[in-house]
């Protein structure tokens, strides 16, 4: 073998070459539309089946391996060709659809460019560069947006290896191994420039300059740029940084965070997109927000308080985490080594950075964490879930002392799923025959859905059984190929063929596999789980998927648990565990189930979207009241375990829970299922079915996701952003130093009186008149707002769900004295509360509060840390 050092080896590219008839083919293959539009699946499985399967799906090398032969006689088929001709339309008219803002009030917004940067991207299974959850959500996102027509860009990062693939060992134990990519048969391409050579930037680590390549693939009319490190002029180590999603250690972490962060928003640049809004989905790109400072810095000149405020106007940032382990975090001398050579460039010195990502400024070993860099440096948060959003304000409410949790500026933007992604495609032609085209084109409109109960039980049900027969036929193979590369034993291997019944009551549970997910949950009373699989008239069964983190001993251990009990038990063909979970695993499970099954503990899963899919489907949800399911549950869609009780002691909460779960399964679920009429229809669960799919569809879909971040958070951002970067930033600079000024001044404010007559109840639509006179120092009575939060008091004296009301300025006393006076109305009787509060008076401040001015009557303002030792660390760095 002639190996690298010994010659020059000099590479070329082969494409297939296909019959002028099929060229369309290649577009269609190389832009992933095709990925949710089954008739353009279709035009490639006809090619060969064979291959597609082989190829997992992937139409690119499915072109390149196509017998010649076979090309010749579709190019004569005139069946297939009208049938191209008709998917390549489609695509066009995609591709030129009028965007839906334009159906908006907000049709004047034009001319904008909206850059969504994520670590991962779970579009397609032919295209590994996923791991889960928050992938596929960022998939599905792209998905929508481009159905939408947004002005999109996404940049992520292209993994040579992937996320790891999973098998079991003998004992059931998990294996993990990384293959390469053959990024030339893939659906994407490098970006070149016009000389035709590959579009590259750069980042700085320490002591060298890593390059990085720019890959371009298109989902529908949406570009996704994908970065890659795996350059010949790179050093060996850094040739890496790009090959594993989450494999590494910290420190390729934080090289991988750097590329994607700031070397994102040179590649953009580099391709003359200047993006106006950024969205960071998760914290991982956050490094985004220091070089859209930078290169403000650098281009007007400013100190990095007068540059940041632009910056983080149209900044949108949406978190994902509700616990703080699982959140990217840095140790300091890390950070240090990193980015040492960068701070001179933000004006900063290393102290200000560390500002930015610590909760508490004053711990030198606190680590830099990216979720509050993020939070710091975008005036737009969000969480993605109602339940979510609470729990994140909890979270974070540290980073804005003395603001009431309620009015802590992290909203929520409930997850949703990208509906043709995830319907079966029966199921799709049945909606398209009883709603029309109109579900395909608008599904977040309520109304559309409607018609799903209309349409006749019989259908639905024979549907849905064929999609279990589907599911559980697909399921036999794959066992039984799983046991062949274990080596099992014959007899073993046989019994494959016999696994589960097409017949029987499925539950399906597949996510990751993390402890607080609880996988085994089903698994405590083994007695009384036995029962429920072993009677012969009413049989239930169980399939499962998930991968655990490769560093997750806790997680793996779950899957060998369940692996164990199927195999030591007589249930073994009952109770499956399906390897190497994935999109394409996904899509069979949630189409094929009757019942899925989510069972984390509450307040630890962010959204869940498996359930969201299954829903659409059909699929009957059975899940604690956690993430979506919390705002989705009404009684008749599915079944919750518990009503959302919080539990000290998790093994109390593991035994109550899973008793729950037994009681619904052997006391409605099973019955409900095998309550058959003499057609042998479960009429009461297919009504379950489709109250299902016609509430939660439109809600729970990418479409209203996103047409929601659009108008909650990516217009005001494109907004707000352009007002303060108008005219060389003026309004940004004007808004640094005004901040100055108010926290020169806050230290001073003061509340003298108030006087308000509070001694008399006062009737329910009664006005409590309130005058409070203050000291504001040097600062105007329009710089401020003088504020009566007001609202009912709980028994110990607090007032819960405030809400502010703000006073007039009445009149100038002199000396930096005012009053201020108002009126309250109390809307229900009980007992009622107010305190008055100072709070800075420009607009912008309602929607994003300024972490440290806010001062309430009678208590010390504290000061925020972190806003002073970044404006300490300008004075040094200047
Ligand atoms: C939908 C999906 C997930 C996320 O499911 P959750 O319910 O959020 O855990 C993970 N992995 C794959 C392959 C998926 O399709």
């Amino acid at each position: 073998m002639l190996s690298p050092d010994l010659a020059r080896i000099r590479s070329f590219e082969v494409v297939p070459s296909l019959p002028e008839p099929l060229k369309p083919l290649l577009d269609i293959a190389y832009n992933l539309w095709w990925s949710w539009h089954p008739e353009a699946v279709e035009l490639f499985i006809r090619l060969d089946r064979n291959l597609w399967h082989e190829t997992h799906h992937n139409p690119v090398k499915l072109l390149g391996m196509v017998p010649q032969q076979t090309l010749d006689t579709f190019s004569r088929d005139e069946g297939y060709i009208s049938s191209l001709a008709r998917v390549q339309e489609n695509l066009q008219r995609h591709m030129t659809r009028t965007p839906w803002l334009q159906s908006t009030e907000h049709r004047d917004a034009k001319d904008f460019t909206i850059a969504y940067f994520c670590a991962e991207f779970g579009l397609t299974e032919c295209l590994q560069v996923y791991s889960g959850g928050l992938g596929c959500l960022a998939g599905d996102h792209l998905k929508s947006a481009a159905e939408l027509g947004l002005p999109f860009v996404a940049v992520g990062l292209l993994y040579r290896n992937g996320y790891f693939q999973q098998y079991l060992n003998a004992d059931g134990w998990q294996q993990e191994y990384y293959p390469e990519l053959d990024l030339a048969n893939l659906p994407l391409r490098p970006v070149s420039d016009s000389k035709g050579n590959q579009v590259k930037v750069t980042v700085d680590l320490p002591g060298r300059v890593v390059h990085i390549g720019l890959w371009l693939v298109k989902v529908g009319r949406i570009p996704l740029y994908l970065l890659d490190t795996n350059l010949p002029e790179n050093e060996e180590d850094d040739r890496g940084i790009t090959s594993q999603l989450y494999g590494g250690d910290m420190e390729t972490r934080i090289k991988q965070e750097i590329v994607l962060g700031i070397g994102g928003v040179r590649a953009l640049e580099a391709i003359n997109i200047r993006p106006d809004v950024c969205h960071m989905n998760e914290g991982h790109s956050a490094f985004l927000a220091l070089e859209r400072v930078r290169r403000l810095i650098e281009e007007h000149d400013l100190s990095f308080d007068e540059a940041r405020q632009a910056g983080a106007a149209s900044n949108v940032f949406t978190t994902h985490t509700p616990v703080p382990a699982g959140i990217d975090r840095f140790p300091p001398d890390m950070v240090d080594r990193y980015f040492r050579s960068y701070v001179p460039g933000l004006r900063l010195d290393m102290e200000g950075l560390f500002a930015l990502g610590r909760e508490n400024v004053f711990n030198k070993h606190e680590f830099f964490s990216m979720a509050v860099l993020a939070i710091r440096t975008s005036s737009w948060a969000n969480g993605v879930s109602k339940l979510h959003g609470k729990i994140s304000r909890h979270m974070w409410q540290g980073i804005w002392p003395q603001v009431p949790e309620s009015e802590i500026p992290i909203k929520h933007v409930t997850n949703g799923v990208h509906a043709r992604s995830w319907l079966s495609s029966e199921l799709m032609y049945l909606l398209d025959r009883y709603l029309g085209a109109r579900w395909q084109n608008n599904p977040a409109d309520q109304s559309v859905w409607k018609a799903v109960m209309e349409m006749p039980e019989e259908e639905l049900w024979r549907l849905h059984e064929r999609r279990r027969q589907k599911l559980v036929i697909w399921a036999r193979r794959r066992l039984r190929k799983q046991f062949e590369a274990r080596n099992i034993n014959p007899d073993h291997i046989a019994a494959a063929a016999d696994a589960l019944d097409p017949m029987a009551l499925t539950i399906g549970f597949a996510r990751r596999f993390a402890t607080y997910k609880r996988g085994n949950l089903f698994l405590r009373d083994p007695d009384r789980l036995m029962r429920l699989l072993s009677d012969a008239d009413r049989p239930v069964q169980f399939i499962f998927a998930g991968k655990a983190h490769p560093a997750d001993g806790g997680g793996k251990e779950l899957i060998r648990q369940i692996v164990k009990f199927a195999r030591e038990s007589d249930a073994g063909h009952k109770i499956v565990f399906l390897e190497n979970y994935d999109i394409n695993v996904a899509r069979y499970l949630v189409q094929g189930c009757d019942l899925w099954l989510n069972t984390p503990r509450r307040g630890m899963e962010a959204s869940g979207t498996s359930g969201m899919k299954a829903a659409m489907n059909g699929v009957l949800n059975c899940s604690i009241m956690d993430g979506w399911w919390d705002e989705a549950a009404e009684p008749d869609l599915g079944w919750s375990i518990g009503r959302g009780e919080e539990y000290s002691n998790p093994a109390a909460a593991d035994d109550l829970e899973s008793r729950a779960f037994y009681d619904l399964l052997e006391q409605e679920i099973v019955p409900l299922f095998y309550n058959r009429d003499s057609q042998g229809i479960p009429r009461q669960w297919v009504t379950r079915m489709k109250k299902c799919i016609a509430s939660l569809a439109p809600g729970f879909n990418t479409n209203r996701m996103v047409q929601e971040y659009a108008e909650k958070l990516y217009l005001p951002a494109l907004r707000r952003g352009r007002d303060l970067t108008a005219d060389k930033l003026k309004k940004s600079v004007e808004l640094a130093h005004q901040k100055v000024r108010l926290r020169g001044a806050w230290g001073k404010l003061r509340v003298d009186m108030v006087q308000a007559k509070t001694e008399q109840a006062m009737g329910v639509r009664d006005a409590l008149p309130v005058t409070a006179t203050v000291y504001l120092g040097e600062l105007q009575p329009d710089e401020v707002k003088v504020q009566a939060y007001t609202g009912p008091l709980d028994t110990a004296g607090r007032i819960v769900g405030g809400k502010p009301v703000t006073l007039k300025h009445d009149k100038s006393l002199g000396k930096g004295k005012h009053r201020f006076t108002g009126e309250i109305n109390a809307i229900n009787s009980g007992r009622y509360g107010f305190a008055i509060r100072i709070v800075p008076g420009d607009e912008i401040f309602d929607i994003t509060p300024e972490p440290g001015l806010i001062h309430w009557e009678g208590v010390k303002s504290k000061p925020a840390a972190a806003e002073a030792v970044v404006a300490e660390a300008e004075q040094a760095a200047t």
